[in-house]
């Protein structure tokens, strides 16, 4: 096969249609990665880093937060369908309303999405002092010119709900029509396509990986769960989304709920059947690793709810 992909947003529908061994990170990893970038991709999850934690409280408020989220999950007209639910849906064609509205919305929304994940990727580069080293911060600037270079979004039928960059095509990212379905509200396709375009600004040499893996680390050290590797990239494509769909919610204020916008930035992961593999974190556990990445996120969930006597 000639044609890779660099990775999915991690909608797990590959354990249903693409044999386990071949999924998505497997292609990755086999066909991309040479062994010797694989090497340093293992011996950067083991590196010394100043430990992160989170007090009873904090614990507390997060539990709170997953609560609201996916109780909007429920609520919300808008709301992401979950990844489960997607998952048993039929194949949507290119032609079918639902599709053609989510393609329109993606292709709308990628211009200021790219602008939006550029500044997420610099303030996480700041945030975790990687702006100090000129090294970095070049690797910063041609991840830049890379998310600058898509120009469209592919709708695929075969891809389900799967979303996918491929590094032949580095301006394109592929979208499959029961997600683009799925993703029934603007903040919910600004968070994949943020998601998609961390992996084109990630690029085939894995060249932020020293920011990917300090935000495992990071994730890792605040929840308790195994975040390194492959896991340690998703977790960082979807920080990145939501918080682009965060500095979106600021630029176009609206009458609904703070807490109802960003819930849809992350909602699709509010699961039934919650599993995990070596590559991805579970769908809840990767909603727990966010919101422990991004406290401010916690506190405008819970604050919105309490102004608001939801549930
Ligand atoms: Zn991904």
């Amino acid at each position: 096969m000639s044609i890779s992909r660099k990775g999915t947003t991690q909608y797990r529908s590959y354990r249903t249609y693409i044999p386990r061994r071949l999924c998505v990170k497997c292609l990755l990893l086999v066909l991309l990665i040479s062994a010797n970038s694989l090497a340093q991709v293992k011996s950067g999850t083991h590196s010394s880093h100043p430990r992160a934690s989170m007090s009873a409280e904090a614990k507390t408020l997060l539990d709170e937060a997953i609560g609201v989220v996916c109780t909007q999950a429920k609520l919300d007209p808008k709301s992401s369908i979950a990844i489960d639910e997607m998952q048993a849906r039929p194949s949507l064609p290119l032609q079918s309303p639902e599709a053609r509205a989510g393609a329109e919305r993606a292709q709308r929304l990628l211009p200021v999405t790219k602008a939006l994940m550029i500044a997420s990727l610099q303030q996480l580069a700041t945030e975790y002092g990687f702006q100090k080293s000129p090294k970095f911060r070049l690797r910063i600037k041609q991840a830049i010119a890379r998310v600058n270079s898509v120009q469209r979004v592919r709708p695929d039928m075969d891809s389900r709900d799967n979303a996918s960059v491929y590094l032949s095509r580095p301006h394109v990212i592929t979208f499959g029509t029961i997600f683009l379905a799925g993703l029934r509200s603007d903040e919910g396709m600004i968070s994949v396509l943020a998601h998609e375009l961390m992996h084109i600004a990630d690029g085939d040499n894995d060249s932020l990986r020293p920011l990917v893996s300090a935000i495992g680390n990071r994730a890792s050290d605040l929840t308790g769960l195994e975040i390194h590797g492959q896991r340690s990239e998703e977790v960082t494509c979807d920080l990145i989304g939501a918080m682009a769909v965060r500095a979106y919610i600021t630029s176009t204020p609206s009458y609904e709920s703070i807490a109802r916008r960003i819930a849809r930035s992350i909602q699709h992961n509010c699961v039934e059947l919650d599993e995990g593999d070596e590559d991805h974190l579970s769908p809840r556990g990767t909603i727990r690793a966010l919101l422990a990445l991004n406290p401010v996120l916690v506190r405008e969930l819970i604050n919105d709810r309490e102004e608001r006597k939801l549930p």
